[in-house]
């Protein structure tokens, strides 16, 4: 595995497989990689000649207050990891090789950006096409892999891409959760003991909401209503929003159909998670 700093050096070590017809395969993160990275890796790996991976905490995409400088940064063990799993090229670009000075441009993916994640952190979701369109553009590869736990965030790279015509096979993969069924995140690791026990409410309360779909019930309002019951039971966690949402648009839907995902945001202490789910198994 070869390890670069710069955008020329990665160029150059691209055009080789480039040249040779190899099929390139892009995982971007953010680092203090865990197993739903791996499985992503692990997909890119099975599918590609060439896996590129990328750690990049990207600055534009926290807002004031967020936790950039707090956020886990663990470079040793995420080359390692990546070497393990089979990563030819592990990009990590310093912050001002990606925004050197000047860099001005931001791209906005605008309904799509608008509810749920995107109305409490503004500039989330420019931050984040932003860096994925640079991401897209660097390495050009034919597919690039996005975990569903964060499932606003791959409708608006989808939209993206689509919407820019990017010649990219954008590839979605399921979300990794912890035997507990908590959501694999590396914002994990601030939870403590009791703490780590009440994030669970996340995930019990989407399974709450599927078994009250399997039992017939359609209405997002019903679900959405369940979903804010198990939370109640839960004192230790305060859900920041919860909504359903066309699978593609990211519009709240009023019913349920199969083409909708269950989206939500909570905080347990200072430690901001979310999670999702969509009804399809529920459905029969
Ligand atoms: P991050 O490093 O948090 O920016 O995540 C990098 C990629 O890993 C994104 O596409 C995420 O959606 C994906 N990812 C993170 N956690 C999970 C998870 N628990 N399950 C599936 N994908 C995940």
């Amino acid at each position: 595995m070869d390890v670069l700093e710069t955008v020329s050096d990665l160029r150059e070590a691209l055009a080789g497989p480039r040249r040779g017809g190899r099929k390139i395969g892009l995982v971007p993160t953010m680092g203090s990689l865990h197993e739903a990275h791996f499985s992503l890796i692990r997909a890119a790996r099975a599918e590609c000649d060439t896996v590129v991976a990328s750690i990049f905490v990207n600055p534009t995409q926290f807002g004031p207050g967020e936790d950039l400088e707090l956020y886990p940064r663990t470079p040793e063990l995420d080359a390692r990891g990546c070497e393990q799993e089979g990563v030819d090229l592990l990009f990590t670009p310093p912050v001002e090789g990606m925004y050197p000075p000047g860099f001005q441009t931001k791209v906005t993916v605008e309904e799509v950006s608008r509810e749920y994640c995107g109305r409490y952190r503004p500039g989330h979701f420019p931050g984040v096409a932003t860096v994925v369109l640079k991401l897209l553009n660097i390495v050009q590869p034919h597919a690039a892999y996005f975990g569903e736990k964060d499932f606003q965030q791959s409708a608006v790279i989808r939209r993206m891409v689509g919407d820019l015509n990017i010649p990219v096979e954008i590839r979605l993969l399921p979300i990794v959760r912890e035997p507990d069924g908590l959501a694999m995140s590396s914002r994990n690791r601030y939870l403590s003991g009791s703490a780590r026990e009440a994030a669970t409410v996340l995930f019990r309360s989407l399974e709450a909401a599927a078994e009250r779909v399997r039992a017939g019930e359609r209405s997002a309002a019903a679900v959405l209503k369940t979903v804010r019951e198990v939370f109640e039971g839960e004192p230790a966690a305060q859900l920041q929003y919860a909504g359903v949402a066309d699978d593609e648009t990211l519009e709240p839907v009023e019913s349920i159909r199969g083409r909708e995902h269950l989206l939500l945001a909570a905080f347990v202490g200072d430690v901001r998670l979310i999670d999702n789910r969509s009804f399809e198994d529920a459905l029969g």
